[in-house]
């Protein structure tokens, strides 16, 4: 079975994501696009190569009976409608990150999605796909080093542009820490904090570079992450776990080590579509196998994209505040501990 899929926002995901559903993942294609700017639809889906029907209204691409499923790679704030009208429909959905903008949105298609009784949402959160994640989790699920105790993070990335604010090192680019930390420890957040170091000299006057967010896991784990995303020398992600037993490392990207020149040399990457590329697709992929198998049974959850969403408020309020911020998660609902 080959999946129809409409692609919501053909803006630079959304031409990725098409690329890959229409010439590199099996049993999909991609049959109509909407964006809110047509000529870009329409030149992106003459640069791929693909005939897909262009839909200027969003909801006719949802309600389609050539759609199967919907891709919703548009700007943030429009995911919630987007998402809350192909449940309506029916209709599987894969929503890039965010799942909506507020947690209250989040929470909406959490209710929306359990009324119609069946999973359909699917979260861009791509990092428990890439290989080296995985083969951290792996170590820690096999008891490699015990019981985690504490972990230590770096997402940095080299520089941002002037539109990125104070609180977009949350809700654009931590928000991604907090989805793969849940999965890879196997635990919720109990409570945030941000502290500001010395601000670096690159840094716009409307952002606060670096940041440390300190979490406290429901288990009593500490996650110490560093955000700095104007550090200039690469987009590096390191995670560290502390057990009882020992530490597991995040296994660095495969790069050749140069001896050379007097130097020990290995290249770090500059560019956060190449670090995550290969997960995008296994992700896609997931999300197709997910869909034509009729279980969910891979991939972030609708509960997952709320989570991530409570903690992420949560955190945007320590940075204001200066104190610890209680993350008050309710109990999973049976509907998605089932996954
Ligand atoms: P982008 O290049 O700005 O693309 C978004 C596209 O959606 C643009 O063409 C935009 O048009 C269009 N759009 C805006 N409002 C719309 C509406 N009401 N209906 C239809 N189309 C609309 O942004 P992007 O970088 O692709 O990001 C898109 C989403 O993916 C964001 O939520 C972002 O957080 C997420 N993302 C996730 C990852 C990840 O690692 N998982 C990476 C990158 C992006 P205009 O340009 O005319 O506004």
């Amino acid at each position: 079975m080959t999946l129809k899929i409409g692609v919501i926002g053909t803006g630079a995901i959304g031409q990725e994501h098409i690329e890959r559903l229409s010439h590199k993942l099996i049993g999909s294609r991609v049959v109509a696009v909407n964006d809110i700017n047509e000529q870009v639809a329409k030149e992106a889906v003459k640069r791929i190569s693909i005939e897909a029907k262009f839909y200027a209204d969003p909801h006719k691409l949802i309600k389609a009976t050539e759609v199967d499923a919907v891709v919703v790679t548009s700007w943030g704030p429009t995911h919630e409608e987007f998402v809350l009208a192909s449940i309506a429909a029916g209709k599987p959905v894969f929503c890039e990150k965010p799942l909506a903008v507020t947690a209250q949105g989040c929470k909406n298609i959490v209710d929306a999605e359990i009324a119609h009784g069946k999973r359909l949402v699917q979260v861009g959160f791509m990092r428990p796909f890439d290989s080296t994640y995985r083969q951290l989790k792996q170590a820690l699920d096999n008891g490699e080093i015990g019981q985690p105790l504490l972990v230590n993070c770096k997402h940095f990335n080299p520089e941002v542009d002037d539109s990125y604010k104070t609180d977009m090192a949350i809700v654009d680019t931590f928000i991604h820490e907090l989805d793969v930390l849940r999965w890879l420890l196997n635990d919720d957040y109990k409570s945030a904090r941000v502290i500001y170091p010395r601000k670096t000299s690159k840094a716009s006057s409307h952002l606060a570079d670096p940041q440390i967010v300190i979490l406290e896991t429901v288990k009593g784990i500490v996650i110490n992450t560093e955000i700095f995303v104007n550090c200039r020398y690469g987009y590096d992600i390191q995670c560290e776990v502390i057990g009882e037993d020992g530490i597991a490392y995040l296994p660095e990207p495969n790069q050749v080590t140069f001896r050379k020149a007097a130097n020990l040399q290995r290249g770090i990457l500059m560019d956060w579509k190449k670090r995550f590329i290969d997960a995008y697709d296994v992700e896609l992929q997931a999300f197709i196998n997910n869909v034509t198998s009729g279980e969910f049974t891979q991939g972030a959850s609708a509960w997952d994209g709320y989570a991530a969403a409570v903690a992420a408020d949560a955190c945007v309020k320590a940075q204001q505040t200066g104190n610890i911020e209680p993350i008050e998660m309710p109990v999973t609902p049976a509907f998605y501990a089932q996954k």
